[in-house]
C-alpha cells in the first residue's frame, strides 16, 4: 500500500488550497486512537461527537458481521423493506422521548434535517397551507451541509462560497447566556427578550408563511451554547400559538450525551419532529433518523392520499447492516444504562473542568452531561477572534489529546464510556496544552 499525501481526496470542512498532508488516524481502542506515525491520543471528541461506545465494542462488530452475512442490503422503497429496519423502528418507538407516530431513516444528520424540513412543508401542503414555507433557526445553529440543512445553519463559514442560504430561511438571536444582551439583562429578562424578538419576527414575516422552527437542545458547533433555563419551553409556546412546527435537532444530544436518552426529555420539550444521527449507531456505520410525531404523521398520510405519492427517501434509508448496528447500540445503551453513567461522569467532567475557573484568559467554563467547554478570551492574548482555539488544539494534540475548537471555545465531547480516570486525564492534558499556549504569549 503506498503512502498517501491526501492530494486525491477532497476533504470535508477543510480549505481545498491546503497542500499539506492531513493528519491520518489509523487505529482505535476504547477511547484511544493512534495516527499513522504511531502517536497515541485520548479522543476527547469521540471522532466527531459520535463514537459514543468507544472504538472497540465487539458487539457492534459482531452485529454488523452477522447482518452482512445474512442480508447485506435491501432497500425500503415501494412498500418493500427489510426486517432489520422495521425492528429498529420498533426499538426507537420504545425509547422515543415523546409518543411518536413513525420513524424515517436516512444516512446522516444533514439528510435527517433536510427530511424533517421537507416533512414540515408536506405537512402544511397537506393541510392546504401552501404558503407556509419559511424555516426559522438560530444564528449560531448548526444543522449540516446539504442544501436545506446548510440554509438552516446560521454559521457564515458554512454559507461562504456556496451562495447559501436559500431564500426563506430566517434567523433568530442565539440563546447565548454570554452574549452582551444576556449580560445586560440577566437570565430571566434575557429569555423574555428572546421570546419577544421571536414574536416580532413572526409578526413581521407573517405566521401564515412559516412552516417550522429547527433548534438544537444544546447548540453544538455554534460553540456549545447551553440555552438559559425555560428558553425552549417559552419558544414552544409561541410556536404552538402560531401553528409553527418545532423540529428538535438531536444529532448531538440524542442517545445519552446529556444524561438522558434524549435532550428532549432532559429539557422537557415537545417537538413535532426529532432528528438523530451520530450516537444512533455509535458512528460505526452511517445511519440517521427522523422521529415523526403523531400529528405530523396523520397529515403526511392525508397528504399522500391527496398527492397519491410520498416522493421522499434514499436508497440506503433503513440499510440493514447500519440498522443492525443501531439496534445493538440501543440495546447496549439500555442494558448498561449509559445515560445514567453519563450523569455520574458528567459530574467528574464538571469537577475536572473547575480548574479552569478564574484562570488567566478564561472567559467561561461550562458543561452538561458529557459535553464540556472552556471559552478563552482572545483579547487577553492580543489576538483576533478565532485565533486561540486552533493554537490550543495544536498544543493539545502534542499532549496526546484530540478535541474540537469552535472559534475560541475548546470543546470536549468524549465517548460516553470514558472512565473517570480517562476524563480527568483529558482535562489535565487540555490544561497543560492551554498553559503551554499561555506561556508562549506575553
Ligand atoms: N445537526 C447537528 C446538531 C450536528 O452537530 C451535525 C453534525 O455535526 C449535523 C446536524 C449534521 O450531521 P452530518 O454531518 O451527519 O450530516
Amino acid at each position: 500500500m503506498s503512502e498517501s499525501s491526501g492530494a486525491t481526496m477532497l476533504e470535508p470542512h477543510t480549505p481545498v488550497h491546503l497542500s499539506s498532508t492531513p493528519h491520518v488516524i489509523t487505529r482505535g481502542q476504547g477511547v484511544t486512537v493512534w495516527d499513522a506515525d504511531g502517536r497515541e491520543y485520548l479522543d476527547g471528541v469521540a471522532g466527531l461527537w459520535c463514537v459514543t461506545l468507544g472504538y472497540s465494542e465487539p458487539r457492534l462488530v459482531e452485529a454488523a458481521t452477522r447482518q452482512l452475512e445474512r442480508l447485506p442490503f435491501y432497500g425500503s422503497f415501494n412498500h418493500r423493506t427489510n426486517d432489520v429496519a422495521l425492528a429498529l423502528a420498533e426499538d426507537i418507538a420504545e425509547i422515543a422521548p415523546i409518543p411518536m407516530g413513525r420513524t424515517f431513516f436516512a444516512n446522516s444528520g444533514s439528510e435527517a434535517n433536510d427530511s424533517a424540513m421537507k416533512f414540515a412543508w408536506y405537512y402544511h401542503q397537506a393541510l392546504g397551507r401552501r404558503q407556509r414555507r419559511k424555516i426559522l433557526s438560530h444564528r449560531c445553529g448548526y444543522h449540516g451541509t446539504t442544501t436545506a440543512a446548510a440554509s438552516a445553519t446560521g454559521l457564515s463559514h458554512i454559507h461562504a462560497g456556496f451562495g447559501a442560504p436559500l431564500p426563506g430561511f430566517v434567523r433568530v438571536h442565539c440563546p447565548d447566556p454570554l452574549s452582551p444582551v444576556a449580560r445586560d439583562l440577566g437570565p430571566e429578562r434575557f429569555v423574555d427578550w428572546l421570546v419577544q424578538e421571536l414574536e416580532e419576527l413572526i409578526a413581521e414575516e407573517g405566521p401564515e408563511t412559516i412552516a417550522a422552527f429547527i433548534g438544537e437542545p444544546i447548540l453544538g458547533a455554534g460553540g456549545l451554547i447551553i440555552p438559559p433555563e425555560g428558553y425552549y419551553q417559552r419558544v414552544q409556546e409561541v410556536l404552538a400559538r402560531h401553528d409553527i412546527l418545532f423540529i428538535a435537532d438531536e444529532v448531538i444530544t440524542g442517545f445519552g450525551r446529556t444524561g438522558s436518552m434524549f435532550g428532549t426529555t432532559e429539557f422537557g420539550l415537545r417537538p413535532d419532529l426529532v432528528t438523530v444521527a451520530k450516537g444512533l449507531s455509535s458512528a460505526y456505520l452511517p445511519i440517521s433518523a427522523v422521529l415523526v410525531g403523531e400529528r405530523v404523521c396523520a397529515a403526511l398520510a392525508e397528504g399522500s392520499r391527496e398527492f397519491r405519492t410520498f416522493g421522499h427517501g434514499f436508497t440506503y434509508s433503513g440499510h440493514p447492516v447500519a440498522a443492525a448496528v443501531a439496534r445493538e447500540t440501543i440495546a447496549i445503551l439500555r442494558e448498561r444504562d449509559i445515560p445514567g453513567r453519563v450523569r455520574a461522569a458528567g459530574t467528574v467532567l464538571a469537577n475536572a473542568l473547575d480548574k479552569f475557573r478564574g484562570a488567566d484568559g478564561i472567559r467561561d467554563v461550562r458543561s452538561y452531561g458529557l459535553l464540556g467547554a472552556v471559552e478563552v478570551d482572545p483579547a487577553r492574548f492580543g489576538v483576533g477572534t478565532g485565533q486561540v482555539g486552533p493554537a490550543v488544539l495544536e498544543a493539545a494534540a502534542a499532549e496526546g489529546l484530540l478535541l474540537r475548537a469552535m472559534g475560541d471555545t475548546l470543546v470536549l465531547a468524549p465517548p460516553l464510556v470514558s472512565s473517570d480516570d480517562e476524563l480527568e486525564r483529558m482535562v489535565d492534558r487540555l490544561a497543560t496544552a492551554y498553559d503551554r499556549f499561555r506561556r508562549g504569549r506575553p
